[in-house]
C-alpha cells in the first residue's frame, strides 16, 4: 500500500519562519512585513524579533497567520567582540497563540534601547540567565519546550559553528538549512548540521527561511511550505510539529510517497534529485534543462533490508531525506523521514 509522506492534495501554505521588524533591528514595521509577504504569496509569517517576545495576533486575518516568536542569541564572548564571537541563535515559536510571555526571555538580554518599550514587567524581572555551554544551551531549549515553544537552530554557518559546537544539542524542532540573509551575505548554510544532528537521534525538520530585516535584500528567498487542513494557529503549528512540510529556495516538491520499498518524489522541473541516508547509501538522478525531472523513483529495499538486519551495527535510527536542485541551482529539501515512522 502506498504511504504518502507529503500529499499533493490538500492545502499548502507558504511560510517565512524568520523575520525582524523595527521592534528589534529590522527596518520594517510588523504591518509592512505582513503586507510584503502577503503580496508575495505567503500565508504565514513568524515574527522573530531579537530577545523580545511580542505577540502579533492582531496581524492575523482570514488569509494570513502570524506566528508569535522570538530569536534568542547566546554568545560565547570570545575576546574581540561581535565579529569574533560564536553565537547560538535560536528561534522560539509559541505553540499556542495565547502566550504573552516566554520563560527564557529576560530584560537583561535586550541590546536595543527602543526594544525595551516592548518588554513586560515579568520579563524585566525574569532571573533566568543564558549560558554559552552545552548544559546552558540545552537547559534553555528544554525550558522553552516545557514552556510551549518549538525551537529552531538558526544559520549555523553564519554563527561560525562546527560539529563540536552543535552536536550535543537536544530538544530542537528544526535546523535552518538555508537562511536568505546569511546566504546573500556570503554565509550560505549547508545540510551538514541537520544530518549530523539527525544521526545523533535528533528528529529535526529542515527549515529554509529569510531572516529578513527589510523587504529588499533579505526577503522572499527561502521558505517553508506547510501542508495543513486550514490556516489557523493550531493547524499550522501541529503540521510543523508533525513535519508535514518541506523547505525551498526555488523548486516545488509536490508529493512524496513510498510503496514496496520504492520512494517516489514528484516536483517542479529540476535537474538533479538525490536521496541520502544515515549510512553510505544514497541514490541520485540527473536530468538537464532540456530533459527536466518531475517524477523520480528510488528503490531503497536494500537499505530497508539492511536496516532490519540485527547483526548490522548502526550509529543511529535509519532515515532518509530527499533534495532537489533546479537548473539555476535553487534547491528544495524534505525533512528526514525515519523508517520506524513508516511502519
Ligand atoms: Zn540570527
Ligand atoms: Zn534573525
Amino acid at each position: 500500500m502506498r504511504k504518502y509522506l507529503l500529499r499533493e492534495d490538500g492545502n499548502s501554505y507558504k511560510a517565512n519562519l524568520h523575520v525582524h521588524t523595527n521592534i528589534s533591528d529590522g527596518g520594517i514595521t510588523p504591518e509592512e512585513a505582513k503586507e510584503g509577504y502577503k503580496s508575495h504569496g505567503y500565508s504565514v509569517l513568524a515574527y522573530t524579533d531579537h530577545e523580545v517576545f511580542v505577540p502579533h495576533n492582531d496581524m492575523t486575518d482570514e488569509d494570513f497567520l502570524a506566528i508569535n516568536a522570538t530569536e534568542l542569541a547566546i554568545n560565547d564572548n570570545w575576546p574581540g567582540g561581535f565579529k569574533y564571537n560564536k553565537s547560538f541563535h535560536l528561534n522560539l515559536y509559541a505553540k499556542t497563540n495565547d502566550k504573552t510571555e516566554c520563560c527564557v526571555c529576560t530584560g537583561k538580554s535586550i541590546f536595543l534601547e527602543h526594544s525595551k518599550a516592548y518588554v513586560s514587567e515579568t520579563t524585566i524581572n525574569n532571573k533566568y540567565r543564558k549560558f554559552h555551554s552545552r548544559e546552558g544551551i540545552n537547559d534553555l531549549i528544554q525550558r522553552a519546550n516545557n514552556d510551549g515553544f518549538l525551537v529552531c537552530y538558526n544559520h549555523p554557518v553564519w554563527s561560525l559553528h562546527n560539529y563540536s559546537d552543535y552536536i550535543d544539542l537536544s530538544g530542537l524542532w528544526g535546523v535552518e538549512v538555508y537562511n536568505t540573509s546569511s546566504a546573500r551575505g556570503g554565509y550560505e548554510d549547508t545540510t551538514q548540521p541537520l544530518d549530523d544532528l539527525v544521526n545523533r537521534g535528533q528528529r529535526v525538520v529542515a527549515v529554509a527561511a529569510d531572516d529578513a530585516h527589510n523587504l529588499n535584500a533579505s526577503a522572499y528567498g527561502g521558505w517553508t511550505m506547510i501542508k495543513a487542513d486550514k490556516l489557523d494557529y493550531d493547524s499550522i503549528i501541529s503540521a510543523l510539529e508533525r513535519g508535514d512540510c518541506y523547505s525551498s529556495n526555488g523548486p516545488e516538491i509536490k508529493e512524496i510517497s513510498i510503496e514496496d520499498g520504492v520512494v517516489n518524489i514528484k516536483a517542479s522541473d529540476v535537474v538533479f534529485v538525490k536521496l541520502v541516508t544515515d549510512i553510505r547509501f544514497a541514490r541520485s538522478k540527473n536530468g538537464s534543462e532540456n530533459t527536466p525531472l518531475t517524477d523520480v523513483s528510488f528503490d531503497i529495499n536494500d537499505f530497508i533490508v539492511d536496516a532490519g538486519n540485527p547483526d548490522q551495527c548502526r550509529r543511529s535510527a535509519p532515515w532518509f531525506r530527499l533534495e532537489v536542485r533546479d537548473k539555476s541551482g535553487k534547491k528544495a529539501w524534505t525533512r528526514p523521514y525515519f523508517l520506524d515512522e513508516l511502519e
